[in-house]
């Protein structure tokens, strides 16, 4: 049983040629909306791999946050913790989409902005049956630090996916972390150590380990991801293929890897093994929730 903490958004997504210049107007080709949210999309990946998930977060009372209840529920989510806040908009993620998969995301909280300690000790029983507990940096780390101090109290497996990117020291968090999980860019705002090689990544690692957390694993996009663990380094390729919108694809990799993860992290690679399957078949579907696989579809690209 995994239970994620974290944002729930409707995603926005801009199709434009590039960026526009500071005082320039541009059109967008096209304009697609879709579930997102990197809580909403890890829990997506995780249950549509076949893991019994449960979401604490918050959705406004509004359409769209009736929209979103209704999109984690048809992906057989447990939804019992996720609030509805009146007067609240539900988050939301403008995606301006360049040709060639690159984005950049502006993000409107929310909802997401209420998700507290006090939602996570109304909670408390789901620690109880989870195995893992899974959070984000899009709700308010007071909350993060709550869940994984429950976790803590009930044995329960920590992972930390640092995004979207911080550079606010997190020692506090960082020592009820078991797994972290960066991308590059969140990595380097973290330890300030930014990745250039095997020693940078070497690097990178010990800070988190000397903050207490177990495993480390930083995704490289195409590059793969990396795996510091028991004093053993690893690296997982990525697969090759033509990326079209990379949303989502961190959030695949942690929903998909965890889904696969045995609480005693004994099978790390494999499950990251796993997991790169899964973000390569994302990157090649336009949007967040369309385009996170099933475990049925992960499978059969393996064998491909
Ligand atoms: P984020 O989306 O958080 O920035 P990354 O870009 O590091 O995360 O991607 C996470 C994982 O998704 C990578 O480790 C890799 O396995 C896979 N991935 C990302 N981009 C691609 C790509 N263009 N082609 C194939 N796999 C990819």
């Amino acid at each position: 049983n995994i239970v994620i903490l974290g944002s729930i958004n409707v995603d926005r997504i801009l199709h434009i040629a590039q960026l526009p210049q500071p005082g320039e107007t541009i059109k967008m080709t096209q304009l697609d909306l879709a579930a997102g949210g990197k809580g909403a999309n890890q829990a997506v990946a995780a249950a549509r791999s076949g893991a019994a998930t449960t979401f604490i977060g918050a959705v406004g009372t509004d359409a769209e946050g009736r929209m979103m209840h209704e999109q984690l529920v048809a992906n057989g989510i447990n939804v019992d913790h996720v609030a509805q806040v009146a007067d609240m908009v539900t988050g939301q993620a403008y995606i301006l989409l360049q040709a060639g998969g690159q984005n950049s995301i502006i993000i409107n909280a929310g909802a997401n902005a209420l998700v507290s300690p006090a939602l996570v000790a109304q909670s408390e029983a789901v620690f109880e049956q989870a195995d893992f507990v899974i959070t984000q940096f899009e709700t308010p780390v007071a909350a993060a630090l709550a869940a994984f101090d429950s976790a803590r109290d009930h044995g329960v497996t920590t992972i930390l996916n640092p995004a979207p990117a911080s550079d606010q020291p997190q020692d506090d968090l960082l020592r009820l972390t078991d797994v972290i999980a960066p991308n590059e860019t969140e990595s380097a705002r973290l330890t300030g150590i930014k990745i250039t090689d095997a020693a940078s990544l070497t690097a990178s690692a010990a800070y988190f380990h000397q903050r207490g957390v177990k495993a480390v694993i930083i995704t490289l996009g195409e590059q793969g991801s990396f795996l510091s663990y028991a004093g053993q380094e690893q690296r997982v390729p990525a697969f090759r293929v033509d990326a079209v919108d990379t949303t989502a694809a961190g959030d695949t990799f942690i929903g998909a890897m965890v889904s696969q993860l045995r609480p005693d992290l004994s099978n790390l690679v494999a499950a990251m093994t796993y997991a790169s399957k899964a973000s390569a078949l994302t990157v090649q579907k336009l949007g967040a929730f369309p385009s996170i696989p099933t475990e049925k579809a992960i499978q059969s690209f393996g064998q491909s």
